[in-house]
């Protein structure tokens, strides 16, 4: 379960869902718990919320540089968890951090579709890599069977954007081509990563998290943060074996493709 999963990674946890997360967590007992909650910038003020929150609780949140676009910080920060977690492994890694471009075709250069797939899709992929040896350990060292948040997960954060079958309906609202495209290829090595490691037992699923009142949300959205990650941590708690692969939003309903 996620409220059972003792040592926990959340990338883009400065701020919106990622910072949200991080205090639920806080919420959640769990003996032993340890929050990697990654940003990439600590220092800055748009961190200071979640380092004031690390301070209030030393030893169960620490803070780590991670810039997912960054292959040697990727690396640099796994050591500095791997140190830390030993033989307990990471049970839960949650790919949050992304960044959304609004354009159409036409106004989206290849800069911005650039910048949309090393975050969107290499930034997990990257995270996934090198953070996997601690999710075996974690599957290995758990003394639990089937597949599990609280054994070992990673737990990509997708879109209804995403959905190739719903762009008829929402594309002139939302074109945002450059984060629909990113956020698709996100979903298929989602997929792909499911069927690789699942004979590792690392579960990987994909959790729309509604529109939700953030920085990228926007204040016109449906919910705010906290029913957000409320919903998909009860989702984490709930997923088996059975999700590998699927592609829920944060009530747990199954999302079109
Ligand atoms: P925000 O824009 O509020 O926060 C994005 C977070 O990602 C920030 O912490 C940001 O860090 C971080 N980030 C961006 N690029 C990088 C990077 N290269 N390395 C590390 N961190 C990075 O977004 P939300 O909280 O709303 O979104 C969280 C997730 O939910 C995303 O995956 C998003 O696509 C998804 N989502 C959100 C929806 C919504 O309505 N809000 C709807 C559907 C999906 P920094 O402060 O340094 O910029």
């Amino acid at each position: 379960m996620a409220g059972k999963a003792c040592n926990v990674l959340i990338t883009g946890a400065n701020r919106g869902l990622g910072l949200e997360m991080v205090k639920q967590l806080l919420e959640m007992p769990c003996p032993n718990r340890k929050i990697f909650a990654c940003c990439r910038d600590p220092s800055a003020p748009k961190s200071q919320g979640l380092q004031e929150l690390a301070k209030k609780h030393p030893g169960v949140i620490h803070v780590i540089r991670l810039d997912t676009t960054d292959p040697r910080g990727v690396k640099e920060a796994a050591k500095q968890v791997g140190a830390i977690v030993g033989k307990s492994g990471l049970n839960l890694l949650v790919n949050n951090a992304a960044v959304l471009f609004n354009g159409t075709m036409q106004t989206t250069g290849v800069k911005e579709m650039q910048d949309a797939y090393n975050t969107n899709i290499i930034g997990p992929m990257l995270v996934t890599k090198e953070f996997l040896p601690y999710l075996c350990e974690a599957a290995r060292s758990s003394g639990k069977m089937g597949m599990s948040c609280s054994r070992a997960a990673v737990i990509n954060i997708s879109t209804t954007l995403a959905s190739i079958s719903t762009v008829p309906e929402m594309f002139s609202n939302f074109p945002a081509t450059p984060y629909r495209v990113t956020k698709a290829g996100l979903n298929m090595l989602t997929v792909c990563n499911s069927l690789e490691f699942k004979k590792d037992g690392v579960l990987f699923t994909l959790l729309h998290p509604g529109w939700v009142r953030t920085d990228m949300g926007t204040q016109a959205a449906d919910i705010d943060a906290h029913e957000s990650v409320r919903g998909m941590l009860r989702v984490m708690d709930s997923l088996t074996e059975k999700h590998n692969g699927a592609f829920l939003d944060y009530e747990g309903k199954p999302m079109p493709w």
